[in-house]
């Protein structure tokens, strides 16, 4: 499928709805963040293998993401599964230059990748090899976060590091998740479910 096709589709479907969101799919080309055998199916809506057992999200499921979160110019975010960089590459666009992304990864290749795909597009992300379920704290607070794999629980610190008036998203299960988004403020912390998602599990170094 072409990408103005895949585009179309995502609009009528009503998963896309900000015009920035639609020039940040269609400015950023996804193609080049994915293993050159993988290059011809770039704008299939489908989760795509990126190496070492990891996946790029199927553009629907950015769509979503970047919908509920309402990334705003400016904002601070941490995305928690940096993977091929592309959502990283997305969240710097919408938060332009005068934002700030971090982007959480432990695979070490794949932060390699993902800083090299993301300078390519002439976008700007902090790619920091760690464990995510700890989150950033020399970054915090954020406007966002973005946990781009599963969660058997929402993780304390994370809620922490979230700004008053912030919101954070994570896929929360096992096998199968609910997408939640939690919205921070100064009544408490507030969880809403989204839908049910599939992601590959967050997981520590010595899981690997
Ligand atoms: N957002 C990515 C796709 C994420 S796939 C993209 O746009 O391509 C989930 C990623 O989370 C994988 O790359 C995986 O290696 C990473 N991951 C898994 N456990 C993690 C952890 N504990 N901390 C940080 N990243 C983790």
């Amino acid at each position: 499928m072409l990408q103005e096709e895949t585009i179309a589709r995502l609009v009528s479907a009503g998963y896309l709805k900000s015009e920035k969101i639609i020039e940040a799919m269609r400015t950023i080309r996804r193609e080049d963040f994915l293993p050159l055998q993988m290059r011809p199916y770039a704008w299939e809506d489908h989760p795509l293998p990126i190496g070492h057992s990891q996946t790029i999200s199927a553009p629907h499921m950015y769509a979503i993401m970047l919908e509920t979160a309402r990334i705003m110019p400016g904002q601070r975010v941490l995305e928690i599964g940096t993977g091929s960089g592309y959502g990283a590459a997305l969240l710097s666009f919408l938060v332009g230059n005068k934002g700030k992304i971090y982007s959480l990864e432990v695979v070490h290749a794949l932060a390699e990748t993902a800083r090299k795909n993301i300078a390519k597009e002439g976008l700007e992300a902090v790619i920091i090899e760690a464990d995510g379920r700890q989150g950033y704290p020399q970054g915090a607070p954020y406007d966002r976060i973005l946990v781009t794999a599963a969660s058997e629980n929402i993780p304390p610190c994370l809620v922490e590091q979230l700004k008053q008036g912030g919101k954070m998203l994570i896929p929360v299960g096992r096998y199968f998740q609910d997408l939640l988004l939690i919205e921070k403020s100064a009544s408490g912390v507030e969880t809403k479910s989204i839908l049910p998602v599939v992601f590959v599990p967050l997981v520590g170094h010595s899981e690997r």
